[in-house]
């Protein structure tokens, strides 16, 4: 499975998971990451020590970050997500507090493991020989396609609604694509 940023959600991906497929799927952060400014900032919460035998961050001062509790969001699909939550004990006085975040009282940073875990697979993904070339081919071959029929063809609009009949009207316009072209490499 081969798409832009705006299907990388962890519903997405655990879909994928579930059904043994391969997404080479962005996430929103996906190129920020690969940034050197990104990579060298050691303060962001990627960043920081983990041990997951006794569940807690370690802070670049060196204070653990403990689990305090949890929050959970569901989205209009009724998708739900869990953040876990975990705080530095002291950050009174800390020199490095200005960089390290902005906010009131202890820093405290919010990890979604199941989404970074299905994050990791996608950037592995994402990154290996065959990511690179399905990266190179994904804006030419969906983008140009929905451009001539968004725009040349004058489609803007789903007529019908319902999952059924706005895929047969899809297949219909996608039949009338590619008759399109055919008839262009016949005449050329
Ligand atoms: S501000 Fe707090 S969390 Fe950040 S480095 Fe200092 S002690 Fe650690």
């Amino acid at each position: 499975m081969v798409a832009d940023s705006g299907y990388g959600s962890e519903e997405n991906y655990e879909y994928m998971d579930m059904n043994f497929i391969d997404g080479y799927v962005k996430y929103n952060m996906f190129h920020t990451e690969l940034k050197r400014k990104h990579i060298a900032n050691p303060f962001l919460p990627e960043h920081l020590y983990y041990n997951a035998e006794k569940d807690f961050f370690v802070c670049p001062m060196g204070q653990h970050m403990g689990f305090v509790g949890k929050k959970k969001s569901v989205s209009d699909l009724g998708y739900e997500t869990t953040l876990r939550v975990y705080r530095a004990t002291n950050c009174t006085g800390c020199p490095l507090r200005g960089r390290c975040f902005h906010g009131t009282g202890n820093r405290e940073i919010k990890d979604n493991v199941r989404s970074r875990l299905y994050r990791d697979k996608a950037k592995e993904l994402l990154t290996s020989e065959r990511g690179l070339y399905h990266r190179s081919r994904r804006p030419i071959e969906p983008e140009a396609v929905f451009g001539q029929i968004k725009y040349d063809g004058g489609f803007r609009r789903f007529h019908y609604c319902g999952r059924q009949y706005v895929g047969a009207e899809f297949a219909a316009i996608a039949i009338a694509h590619n008759i399109r072209k055919m008839a262009a490499l016949r005449s050329s």
